[in-house]
């Protein structure tokens, strides 16, 4: 199975892809990690979008794609894939899919992670006080959650028309929002 994962920042969908990919036994794939691990490398991809990410900004389609489809195709192919902050836009969903789609690559589900700003926010500066992510403080906050209401909020219309969407109330403690996943991903597999 191949399933998406997306939601505002502090939605939980790093907590969450680690979950589900470990009980569904599919590989999971964080755009965000990906993209941290290139700059902590301070490799020349990781150069390039290190300001992107301090700025809550999308890194450009081109990294992105090129980071990461040959390994959603890769895992599209062995055992599946729980990929987690990517698509982050319509185009970038378009430009995957006539990848994923020559290779039957496409995802199976898509789970929206659903919580309010108010709640959003406390979680990311929550995480500001333990974790060290130059995107997480208030300034940038405010940013990220505008990038996801401009750019990757219209996917949700998106992956509904494709009758894929399943939405899932975020604001929840972990295990309740563990298992709503797993209940509407049983769901699609059942029909
Ligand atoms: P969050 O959802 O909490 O912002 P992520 O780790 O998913 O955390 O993403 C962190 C940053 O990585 C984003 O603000 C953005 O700069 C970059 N990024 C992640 N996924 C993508 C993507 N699909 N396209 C462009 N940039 C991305």
């Amino acid at each position: 199975m191949n399933v998406l994962l997306i939601g505002p920042p502090g939605s939980g969908k790093g907590t969450q892809g680690e979950r589900l990919a470990q009980r569904l036994g599919l590989e999971h794939i964080a755009a965000g990690d990906l993209l941290r691990a290139e700059v902590e490398a301070q490799t020349p991809l990781g150069r390039r979008v290190a300001d992107f990410l301090t700025r809550g900004d999308l890194v450009p389609d081109a990294v992105i794609l090129g980071l990461l489809m040959p390994r959603v195709l890769a895992a599209a192919d062995a055992s599946g894939y729980l990929l987690d902050g990517f698509p982050r836009s319509v185009e970038q969903a378009l430009e995957a899919r006539k990848l994923a789609d020559q290779a039957d690559a496409g995802p199976h589900a898509v789970i929206y992670l659903d919580a309010p700003r108010d709640e959003l926010v406390r979680r990311i500066l929550a995480r500001a006080e333990i974790e060290d992510r130059t995107d997480d403080n208030p300034h940038t906050v405010g940013n990220r959650l505008e990038v996801f209401d401009d750019a990757t909020r219209p996917l949700v219309d998106y992956y509904r028309e494709r009758g894929l969407l399943h939405v899932i109330d975020a604001n929840q403690d972990e295990d309740a929002v563990t298992a709503e996943i797993l209940a509407a991903l049983d769901g699609a597999a059942t029909g």
